[in-house]
């Protein structure tokens, strides 16, 4: 069987992975980048992390795969009549069954300015943008920022602001730069952090944030940037370093095919039982509008749905229909401390933090090679420094 799939992050390559493993199987796997992105822990890199655990070349994923063969290259149209994909270097690519995971894309929701002035953490450069900025004004220029403002209270948004300050605080202790007060501001326009999560754990995270430093605004509608300042309801912040987490849309290549594609009223693909979206086109990951999509466990749920179905039909077997599950959430704040939230089950503090390293090690391993895995959670521990270090203090200060 000859699979096709674009787009190399967590629900490409997991369904890479897995049909693989059948070595009856071909793969062609196009992307637009070599590498792979853990977007879960790609802004921690903006704040004094090793990029190691944020991104990996698709070589390395792939090494001991032969089946699979990687193409970088930006797919720009699809011809489903003719069974075609078009990119970016001119080349046509034929397909004969498809899955496609193209990921989203950020977007401003047109709020004037943002797009020139805020910075973004969804992808690589964004990162590396948002890391200069940081890293350059203090340990090069000696400056602080009057106000380090995120926008968005979302998971993203609060671990950010919960690291960010932590990382400031360092990089002045390290460089002799006089921190007078780091004002840490985090924006939101619903009435409470993580409105999406259970009131409980949104006050739990609010009384963290605070404890943190960090001044959690809430109900305020941002409404433009220039060069400047930020304007929030009304009123001016000054500020250089304004980090947008709030929105995103999904992949305009779906909405530029409205032929090919049927859009739900969050933009997101609408696809049968089989996440089919037309005859041999899957799509999954955020792309597809499942109940729990926008999750990196979604986009890997879907990706062994889609492989395992493959394999069925190959065997003359009927697919399987599709099962949403719902994700745990894990939100780290600051160091040695992450919420964790699934149903009714709520878990703050340190064992939050420990479930939420051990939630990072399987989301790794369901990627990467075991070695590369351990690497890359292993160098999430390079700053934290981490759980155990305090208490090994502590043990060594008793001896
Ligand atoms: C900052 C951040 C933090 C997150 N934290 C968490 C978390 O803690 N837990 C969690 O479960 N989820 C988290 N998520 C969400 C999670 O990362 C996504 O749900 C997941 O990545 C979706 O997988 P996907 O395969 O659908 O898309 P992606 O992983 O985004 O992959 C899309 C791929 O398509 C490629 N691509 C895009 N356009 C083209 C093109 N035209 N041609 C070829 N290739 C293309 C991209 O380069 C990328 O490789 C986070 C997301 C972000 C942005």
């Amino acid at each position: 069987m000859h699979v096709t799939i674009i787009g190399g992050g967590f629900g490409g390559v997991k369904a890479a992975l897995e049909l693989a493993k059948n070595t009856k199987n071909r793969i062609t796997l196009i992307t637009d980048k070599p590498d792979f992105q853990y977007y879960p822990t790609l802004y921690s890199s903006a704040t004094g992390h090793s990029h190691a655990e944020s991104w990996v070349p698709l070589g390395e994923i792939f090494a001991d795969h032969v089946n699979v063969h990687v193409y970088v290259d930006e797919v720009t149209g699809l011809n489903a009549t003719t069974k075609t994909i078009h990119a970016a270097s001119g080349t046509t690519y034929k397909y004969d069954v498809l899955v496609m995971a193209l990921g989203v894309v950020t977007t401003y929701f047109g709020i004037p300015g943002l797009e020139t002035y805020a910075y973004g953490i969804k992808n690589v450069e964004e990162i590396q943008r948002l890391k200069q900025r940081l890293f350059i004004d203090i340990a090069e220029k000696g400056r602080l920022d009057k106000n380090y403002v995120i926008i968005g209270a979302g998971p993203t948004g609060i671990e950010l602001s919960a690291a960010i300050g932590t990382y400031i605080k360092r990089l002045c202790r390290h460089y002799g730069v006089n921190r007078h007060r780091i004002r840490v501001r985090l924006v939101e326009a619903a009435p409470r952090v993580l409105p999406r999560s259970h009131p409980h754990t949104s006050r739990h995270v609010t009384r963290r944030l605070k404890k943190l430093g960090v001044s959690v605004e809430v109900g305020k509608r941002v409404e433009k940037e220039n060069a400047h300042q930020l304007i929030v309801s009304g009123n001016p912040i000054e500020s250089h370093t304004v980090i947008w987490t709030s929105g995103v849309a999904n992949h305009p290549l779906y909405a530029a095919h409205p032929h090919i594609f049927t859009l739900a009223k969050n933009g997101r693909v609408v696809v049968d039982e089989h996440l089919q979206a037309t005859k041999d086109v899957y799509v999954i990951g955020d792309n597809a509008a499942t109940p729990f999509t926008g999750l990196a466990q979604t986009a890997i749920h879907d990706a062994l749905t889609v492989a395992a179905n493959f394999e069925r039909m190959k065997k003359g077997k009927k697919p399987r229909k599709y099962r949403a599950v719902l994700p745990v959430q894990a939100i780290p704040v600051g160091s040695r401390w992450a919420v964790v939230e699934w149903r009714w089950i709520r878990i703050y503090g340190l064992a939050g933090a420990l479930l939420r390293r051990a939630a990072d090690f399987v989301g790794y391993s369901e990627v990467l090679p075991f070695g590369t895995a351990i690497g890359a959670w292993k160098a999430a521990t390079v700053y934290e420094n981490d759980y155990f270090t305090p208490t090994l203090r502590r043990i060594r200060k008793r001896k």
